[in-house]
């Protein structure tokens, strides 16, 4: 019997996309520029994983990679105490709610990194008549920064986070990599 293919059911997003700021308590620039600052310093990702990507996530949590260098080793286990949402793995339709629920409980700003190739495209699982895999977390949530590969590297997550810090705060606060083209 031919598989039916389901519907995704997610919760509504507002239609700012989710991503609505309230404006600052002190609407003097320098100021805000020093909160942007010590908020891009100071990250904290959801503890939040789908897959095998989410090994790396770890790796660059350990002691080799070590990401609390750049600030962002404080991974929560709610999404009310985060300001990264790294999806990290295959986005299933079955879990996409989860997902999309998970990003409305998160305060803003708030960022989305896409890690791996089944997070930004649907990976290997993309195929004709697949039926069970979204083909980009994207499709659901808005998506701030994406690092590919399958998996990615810890040295790609990093990369991928100061991308999101300069993002955040409009400057590169950490030497480019050897070689690495411009
Ligand atoms: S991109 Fe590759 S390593 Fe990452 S979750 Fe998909 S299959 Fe696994």
């Amino acid at each position: 019997m031919a598989a039916q293919n389901p519907t995704i059911v997610t919760p509504d997003i507002p239609d700012d996309g989710g991503v609505f700021v309230a404006p600052p308590v002190i609407g003097v620039k320098a100021v805000q520029d020093v909160l942007d600052v010590c908020r891009a310093m100071s990250l904290w990702p959801m503890t939040f994983g789908l897959a095998c990507c989410a090994i790396e996530m770890m790796a660059t949590s350990m002691a080799r990679f070590d990401i609390s260098r750049f600030g962002a080793e404080v991974f929560r286990p709610s999404p009310r105490q985060s300001d990264l949402l790294i999806v990290a793995g295959t986005v299933t339709k079955k879990i996409a709610p989860a997902v999309v629920r998970l990003y409305q409980q998160m305060p803003a700003p708030r960022f989305v990194l896409a890690l791996g190739n089944c997070a930004i495209s649907g990976g290997p699982f993309k195929f004709e008549n697949q039926y069970g895999v979204v083909e980009g977390v994207d499709e659901l949530i808005p998506v701030d920064v994406y690092v590919p590969g399958c998996p990615p590297r810890p040295e790609a997550l990093l990369e991928g986070l100061f991308q999101i810090q300069e993002k955040m705060t409009g400057r590169r606060w950490w030497p480019k990599p050897q070689g690495a083209v411009e």
